[in-house]
C-alpha cells in the first residue's frame, strides 16, 4: 500500500512546541463555537494531499477536508503557486476596476454552470454568498419573506443563521423576520414514518403546497435549500423531489436558491450537486470547493431573471474583501486543475469504492442503520436497532449522551483518520484527491471503531 508521507516531520515554521501553540490559542484566540471551551486536539504544522502532521510528527488521513473545504488536498503545488504568482503581481485591487483573475474566474463559472446561470457576485465565504441571494432574490421580485429547511445550515452571520434550521440557530435570537420553515425529504425517517414514496415532504409539492396556502405565495421571494444536505444528517433527497420543488418556485415566481457551499464543485461527483437531477436554480451558491479554501471566497452565481434585474438596477451589495484577486486567481487555478487531474471522474470512482467498502461494512454491523450519499459526500447514520432506527445518540445530545458518536470520532483520531459526526451522523467527506489505498486504509480503521462500537 502506497501512502504518502515518509518521513512525519513537523513544519519548519512551528517554532513553539505544541504545548505552548495549544495553551496561547486557547488564552488568546476566541475559537469557533464548537470549538470553545476546550483545547485544540492538537497542533497542526502542515499538510500534503489527503495528509496533515501535528506538530509532534504524526499524520493523519484528513477525511474531512477541514470543514468540507480542502477538496484539492493540503498544498496543492499548482494552486500554492497561483497564490504567489498573484500577490507577487498585485495583492489587491478593488471592485471599481476590472482585473483579469476575477473576470476570468466568472468566464469560467459561467461555462461549467449549466442553464443560464453566468453571472457571479463574490463574497468572503458561504453565508455571505446565501444572505445576498436571499436580498437579490427580494429586490427582484418585491417580496419579502424566504421559506427554508429546518435541517440546514447556511452560515453563521445574522441573517444566514435565520435561514438556518438546526438548533444552533437557538442562540441568534429571533433572528432576521421574513423566514418560513419546512421540513425535509429526509427519507430514512420520514415525518409520520411512512415510505418515501407516500410521504407528501419527500415528494416536494404536496407539503410546499400546503405551506404556501397559508403563508400566500405571493409573499415569498425565494426557496432555499441545500442540494445535498451537508452538516444536518447527509441527506440526499430522492429522485424527483428537486424537480418538484423547482415547479412549485415557477408556478408562483418564488426563486429557488440551491446553496451548494458544501456540496458545489465536484463534492458529489458533478460540478453541482443538481446537476444529477437535471434543474437548474435561479441562483447557485458557493464558497469551500470552489477554490479549496486556500483563501476566502464565496460566491452567488445566477441566472437570466436575476441578469436581467442586474442590467437596470443596483444591487445594494459588497464587501471591501469580496472578490478579493488572491482568492479569485486560487479559484481560476482550482476549476482548472479539476478539469486537468480529471476530479470528477476520481470522486466517482473513489466514491463507489467508498460506497461499497462502507455497505461491507454495514452487513456486519448492525448499528449502521443508513449508509447514504453521492461522489465523496457521504454520511453513515447510527442507530441502536435496525428494526425501530432509534438513533444510537439522541438528536441535539452533548456530553455523555454523544459519547458512543465520539468514541468512534476519538477512536478514529487515534489511529491516524480524521473525521468528524454530527449527531448520530458520521460524515466521510475526503479531498477530492484520494487515492485508492487511502480509501483503503480509511476503510480498515472504520471497520475497527465501528466493530468497536457494534
Ligand atoms: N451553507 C452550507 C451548506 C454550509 O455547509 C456552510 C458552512 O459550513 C455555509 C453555508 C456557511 O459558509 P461559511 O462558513 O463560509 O460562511
Amino acid at each position: 500500500m502506497t501512502l504518502i508521507g515518509e518521513p512525519a516531520t513537523a513544519s519548519s515554521n512551528s517554532t513553539w512546541g505544541t504545548e505552548r501553540i495549544i495553551e496561547s490559542d486557547m488564552r488568546y484566540v476566541i475559537r469557533s463555537w464548537s470549538q470553545q471551551g476546550k483545547p485544540a486536539q492538537a497542533a497542526i504544522a502542515r499538510g500534503e494531499g489527503s495528509w496533515f502532521w501535528d506538530t509532534d510528527g504524526k499524520k493523519y488521513l484528513d477525511f474531512q477536508s477541514q470543514l468540507v473545504n480542502m477538496n484539492l488536498g493540503h498544498q496543492h503545488p499548482r494552486l500554492v503557486e497561483a497564490i504567489v504568482r498573484q500577490v507577487r503581481e498585485m495583492a489587491y485591487m478593488g471592485p471599481g476596476f476590472a482585473v483579469q483573475v476575477r473576470a476570468e474566474l466568472g468566464e469560467l463559472i459561467a461555462e461549467i454552470a449549466p442553464g443560464d446561470l453566468s453571472m457571479s457576485f463574490f463574497t468572503t465565504g458561504g453565508a455571505e454568498a446565501n444572505e445576498n441571494a436571499v436580498r437579490l432574490a427580494q429586490h427582484v421580485t418585491g417580496r419579502p419573506k424566504v421559506m427554508a429547511r429546518y435541517r440546514s445550515y447556511h452560515g453563521a452571520t445574522a441573517g444566514a443563521l435565520s435561514l438556518t434550521g438546526d438548533p444552533r440557530h437557538h442562540h441568534n435570537g429571533p433572528g432576521v423576520p421574513g423566514v418560513v420553515r419546512f421540513h425535509d425529504p429526509y427519507t430514512y425517517r420520514t415525518p409520520s414514518g411512512q415510505e418515501p414514496e407516500n410521504c407528501p415532504v419527500c415528494q416536494g409539492a404536496p407539503h410546499l403546497e400546503e405551506v404556501l396556502q397559508y403563508e400566500d405565495p405571493n409573499t415569498i421571494a425565494a426557496i432555499i435549500v441545500e442540494t445535498v444536505t451537508g452538516t444536518n444528517g447527509l441527506i440526499v433527497p430522492p429522485d424527483g423531489y428537486l424537480q418538484s420543488v423547482r415547479e412549485v418556485a415557477d408556478k408562483y415566481g418564488i426563486f429557488l436558491i440551491t446553496d451548494e457551499v458544501m456540496a458545489g464543485y465536484g463534492r458529489t461527483g458533478e460540478w453541482f450537486a443538481f446537476n444529477h437531477w437535471g434543474i437548474v436554480p435561479d441562483i447557485v451558491t458557493s464558497a469551500k470547493g470552489l477554490n479549496s479554501g486556500y483563501v476566502p471566497l464565496g460566491a452567488m452565481t445566477v441566472g437570466d431573471r436575476a441578469r436581467q434585474w442586474l442590467n437596470q438596477n443596483k444591487f445594494w451589495g459588497g464587501q471591501t474583501y469580496a472578490g478579493h484577486p488572491l482568492a479569485c486567481a486560487s479559484a481560476l487555478e482550482s476549476l482548472k486543475i479539476m478539469q486537468d487531474e480529471h476530479i470528477l471522474e476520481n470522486v466517482r470512482t473513489q466514491g463507489a469504492r467508498l460506497d461499497a467498502g462502507l455497505r461491507k461494512l454495514a452487513e456486519r454491523y448492525q448499528i449502521m442503520g443508513d449508509v447514504r450519499g453521492k461522489g465523496l459526500f457521504y454520511g453513515v447514520e447510527f442507530v441502536t436497532d435496525r428494526a425501530t432506527r432509534e438513533p444510537l445518540v439522541p438528536f441535539g445530545a452533548a456530553g455523555a449522551a454523544a459519547a458512543p458518536m465520539q468514541r468512534m470520532v476519538a477512536e478514529a483520531w487515534e489511529k491516524g483518520l480524521y473525521l468528524s459526526a454530527n449527531n448520530n451522523v458520521l460524515r466521510l467527506t475526503p479531498p477530492l484527491i484520494i487515492t485508492e489505498d487511502e480509501i483503503d486504509f480509511a476503510l480498515e480503521i472504520l471497520d475497527d471503531v465501528i466493530g468497536a462500537a457494534n
